[in-house]
């Protein structure tokens, strides 16, 4: 069983084609023959493309920040799979909080975007995470657990292969307060479990499981050291690329 580490970078709604370009220069510049874990980048849809071109020749992945389910059609606001393989993608997250809590998706929908990506064979990333008063009223796992089986659902075992999971506390993103690296681990091994009972033991030992919620540089290493956590998602600390490096070569 092995699980390399990914460090996802989600720029959310910032930068310019050229101010993404120059980060995604620099984010390429600090990963030349990076082999031991994985970097990839999410930029804001008019970026992808050129941020694409700009990460060509080193191993940064590229990843959209959302997928429409349907190849094309009457859907306005939305952007295919096939349309994202045009541009070079090769990720791309789904049901990010910011999704579910600002717009108002749902596991249904994301189901469906999920199902469309690994249709298109793009790699999903499938973010999970309960809000504050889901903690405090003791609801964390049952809304975990809710958001793993519908998010997945009619996925297969040979495409979950290809799946990454991310847990994000809803209270920990851009907030600056992050889990402990117990807690994170806590909520890791659970997911773990919930897919060994959803498919096997030894496909879920090869799911790779980010934290997200407020990953910096004074807290990827302690996080990065618990046994269920394989990589992070960060949002602020990707804009900048001297703090995203670190995050990258965590210790
Ligand atoms: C995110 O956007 O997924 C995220 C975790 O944001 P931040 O690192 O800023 O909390």
């Amino acid at each position: 069983m092995t699980r390399i580490p990914l460090i996802a970078g989600n720029w959310k709604m910032y930068l310019t084609r050229t101010e993404a370009v120059a980060l995604a220069s620099a984010v390429a510049a600090a990963t030349q023959g990076l082999t031991d874990r994985e970097v990839m980048i999410a930029p804001p849809f008019t970026a992808l493309a050129a941020v694409k071109e700009a990460v060509a020749s080193s191993p940064v992945k590229v990843a959209a920040q959302n997928v429409g389910w349907e190849k094309e059609g009457a859907f306005t606001g939305e952007v295919s799979p096939p349309m994202l393989l045009d541009a070079g993608i090769e990720m791309v997250i789904i049901g990010h909080s910011e999704r579910r809590h600002i717009f108002g998706e749902d596991n249904s929908m994301i189901n469906r975007r999920l199902r469309a990506a690994l249709q298109f064979a793009l790699m999903p990333i499938l973010c999970i995470g309960e809000t504050l008063a889901e903690r405090e009223a003791g609801n964390t796992f049952n809304v975990l657990e809710e958001q793993l089986t519908q998010g997945l659902a009619q996925i297969t075992a040979e495409q979950m292969s290809n799946v990454v999971v991310a847990y994000e506390p809803v209270w920990a993103i851009g907030t600056g307060k992050t889990a402990t690296d117990a807690q994170a681990q806590e909520v890791h091994a659970f997911i773990r479990e919930l897919l060994a009972r959803s498919y096997e033991k030894t496909l879920a030992d090869c799911i790779r499981i980010l934290y997200g919620g407020s990953v910096k540089p004074e807290n990827v290493d302690s996080l990065m050291a618990r046994p269920d956590i394989d990589g992070v998602l960060v949002g602020g600390a990707s804009l900048n690329a001297t703090t995203f490096e670190r995050i990258i070569y965590f210790r």
